[in-house]
Parts: C-alpha cells; structure tokens; sequence
C-alpha cells in the first residue's frame, strides 16, 4: 500500500507481535493479519515513511504466505479498509509524479521486469540508475547556455551580438548532434538486444529443421518463451544461447510439419525469409541436392543466411564445395545434429555475423526503448533545421523556436514535457503492483 492513509489501514488489520513500538520507517514487523478478531495469516510487514520510500508517499508491504487464495483474502481485506486497488504501474507512476524518478527511468523499470538477456537487463538497470537521463540532461544543459545569450540578443540589439552568438550555437549543434547520433545509432543494438535477432529456420522436409529446432531450445530449456506470432497460427519462440538472443520466427510451422499436418512448403520459407534478419538454410548433405533445396538457395542469396550442411555422419552427397551451396552463402557448417557437431560453430558464427560480442553495453549507453528514439529522431532534425536557419541568415529568435523544438522533444524521453496520454500509455504496460 502506498498512500498517506497506508498505516491508518495497516493498523485496522495488523496486529504485531510488539505493539510497544511505534512504525518506523526502513524496518519490518512480524505479527498477523487479522479480520474480527481471526488470524488470517502469519506475516512480515515492511514499512517506509515517507519521503523515503519507492514512491516518497508512507508505504508498507505484507509479506504472506504464497497461496492465491491468502494473498486475494488480504487484498480484499484492505480495499474492505479503505484502500484503493493500483492500475498497472501506479507505484511507479506515483514515483514518477512525486518527482523520485524520471520518466525514462520509470520506464526502465518495465525494461528490468521484461528482460530476457544479461545485457538487455543491464541497460535497464543503467537506465533505472540514471546514466541516460544524465546525458539527456547534459545536452539539454548544452542548448540552454547558449539559449540564455539568444535572450540577451534578442533584449539588447544596439549590442550587435548576433555574429557572435550564431558561432556558438553552430558550435553547440555540432555538439548535441554527436551525441544525439550517438544515442540514435545504438537503438539498433538495443532493439536486437531487446527482441532478438529474427531467426528462420528454412529447409526441406526431413533436412533436420525440427531437430535443430529442438537442439537450439535445449540449450535454452529454462528461458524458452512463447510470443505469439503475427497470424494466429504461428508461434515465435525467444531463446538466449550462449548469451546470444533469438527470436524464432514460426516455430509451429516447425513443429506442424513434423506432424505432418502442414509441410513447410517454399512459398512459406518465402514469407519466412523475409521476415528474418538471420535464416538458416538447412540441408540433408547424405542426398544429392533436389530442386526444392535449389529454390531455397536461390531465395537466400543475397540475404543474411547460414547455410546448414546436416549429417554430416552420412556418406556425403553434398559439400561446402558443391557449387550451388558455396555460390548462396559464405557461412558454410558441416553439422550433424544426432551427433552433436557443429552447433558450437553455429553460435559463434551468429554472434560474429551480428557482431554481438561488440555490442558494450558496459561502456555505451543503449537506447532500448522505440519512444525515446522517436524523440532523439526528432530532436536531430530540429538541429538540422537549426543549423539551417543560420546558414540563411534568419533572424536569431527563429533559430531559437527550433532550439526549444530540441529541448521539448529531448524533455519528452525524461518526462518533463510529456501529456497525460502519453503517460496513461507508458505505464498501462505494467503489470498490476509495480
Ligand atoms: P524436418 O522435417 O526438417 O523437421 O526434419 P527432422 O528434424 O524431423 O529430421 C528428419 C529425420 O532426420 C529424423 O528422422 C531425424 O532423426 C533425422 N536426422 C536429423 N538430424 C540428423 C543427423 O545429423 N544425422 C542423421 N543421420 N539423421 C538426422
């Protein structure tokens, strides 16, 4: 519970071992949640006073046991006592309003809960801690200095300044729009850290897709997770092997031609591949190649795509110097699946092709989040349309409307200049209790 009446209501259903003392901020007390006078549960309860809590108003969690059952009793318990239920996000919506956090921490809150890989929870929690905001700030600082000598321009032109001031602010630009850069261009590491290179898994039938397929989820067996596809009938699965994180993309196409219900046929692979930002070709090397597996070589040429030559403990029919494969791709893997060969080379060539082990997030700040890189968008092109008031010649106060464009936009990412709409939006993605 968050709120000023949060211990009125505590009090009404609390009942601690040690009545003697009085609440105090930062400590937990042990005792039971009581309705008429009956022992519902056996509890701790945290308790934070304000300002120094997750939201800054008086604050308390109940610790119960885990049962459903329990935990909806004690809700009901304390909306009987005057509390009111939270929308998704409120806690840390109340945080942002009370002004503890800003708006892009606020947000890396949901990027912390939903992350799926070490690196992407790490820009979260870099987030969370304020390092992006803190550029974000240091720019905006940047263009209000010099803001401030744009007024004075503008208030005392016997002083003939202007000459002056157009220098700095091209100085200025020239600044903000690195660093803006800098930040737009890392949104692509952040999204494929985020979502996952899009994989598809393209062959034959029977070249070894499903069993692929499920060698890839094994090494994975506790992360795997279902998102459902873009059409009701395809399931795309988030796996993270060996750190690097795959989306693949219609994995009950996969699973569906194993049974023989609907075989992957290559106006599918088609759609497939082109979805991907990575494909897999894979191909049974013990067979001379059909011209089913020469149509999937001339659908990956040109694209992203490793070419999978599968058992590899067969005698051999086809090889990496058999002249339709070696003229598709140049990532060429002799693997056998039922042995166990060659997955190992397949990793590494993955993370070598999307350069994943360069992605820094130790060192770099990542933009993650679509919202906040529409405004770093929007904000570089109010430096270009700045920049080119200047070149023009245009009278200062017009440069500066676009300077104030950059400010607003920039004070969108951390919240300052951001409508309620906005806000409704970013935190009904939150999950209820956060
Ligand atoms: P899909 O139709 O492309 O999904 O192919 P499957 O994964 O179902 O594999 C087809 C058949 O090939 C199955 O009987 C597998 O056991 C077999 N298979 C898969 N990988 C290998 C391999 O590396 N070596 C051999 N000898 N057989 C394999």
């Amino acid at each position: 519970m968050s709120g000023q009446d949060t211990f009125k209501i505590l009090e009404k259903i609390f009942k601690p071992k040690n009545k003697t003392t009085e609440i105090q901020g930062y400590t937990i007390k042990y005792g039971h949640i009581v309705e008429n006078e009956q022992i519902i549960d056996e509890v701790l309860v945290s308790n934070f006073k304000a300002p120094k809590s997750y939201t800054t108003e008086d604050m308390c969690e109940i610790q119960t046991h885990g049962g459903q059952f329990i935990v909806k009793k004690i809700l009901e318990l304390c909306l009987k006592n005057g509390a009111e239920l939270a929308d998704p996000g409120e806690f840390t919506k109340r945080a942002f309003l009370n002004g503890r956090i800003d708006l892009l921490q606020a947000e890396s809150v949901i990027d912390i809960i939903q992350a799926k890989t070490d690196k992407e929870l790490k820009t979260g929690i870099q987030a969370l801690e304020g390092r992006l905001s803190k550029k974000i700030h240091q720019i905006k600082q940047k263009i209000m200095d010099v803001m401030i000598n744009i007024e004075v321009d503008i208030d005392y032109p016997e002083y003939d300044l202007e000459e002056v001031t157009n220098q700095e602010i091209q100085n200025m630009l020239r600044l903000v729009y690195s660093d803006l850069n800098r930040l737009e261009k890392s949104f692509d590491d952040g999204k494929l850290l985020k979502e996952g290179i899009k994989t598809a898994i393209i062959g034959k039938p029977n070249a070894g897709k499903s069993s692929l397929l499920n060698a890839i989820l094994q090494e994975d067996r506790a992360i795997v997770t279902e998102i459902a596809g873009t059409t009701r009938d395809t399931i795309e699965e988030f796996v993270t092997v060996k750190g690097i994180p795959l989306q693949l993309i219609d994995t009950a196409g996969i699973r569906e031609a194993k049974d023989e219900v609907e075989r992957i046929g290559i106006e599918k692979s088609k759609k497939m591949a082109q979805e991907a930002d990575l494909i897999i070709a894979i191909f049974d090397s013990s067979k001379e190649l059909t011209n089913e597996d020469k149509e999937i070589l001339e659908l990956i040429k040109g694209k992203t795509a490793i070419i999978v030559l599968n058992k590899t403990d067969l005698e051999q029919k086809i090889t990496a110097n058999t002249e339709e494969i070696s003229n598709s791709s140049e990532y060429i893997i002799n693997m056998s699946i039922l042995g166990e060969k060659g997955l190992e080379e397949l990793y590494n060539t993955i993370k070598n092709l999307f350069s994943f082990e360069k992605i820094n997030v130790d060192n770099n700040l990542t933009i993650t989040n679509v919202r906040h890189k529409n405004f770093i968008h929007k904000a570089l092109e109010g430096c270009e349309k700045a920049k080119e008031a200047i070149e023009n010649k245009m009278p200062l106060d017009i440069t500066a409307i676009y300077l104030r464009e950059i400010l607003e936009n920039l004070g969108n990412i951390t919240g300052e200049s951001v409508t309620d709409d906005i806000l409704d939006e970013i935190f009904s993605k939150f999950c209820l209790g956060k």
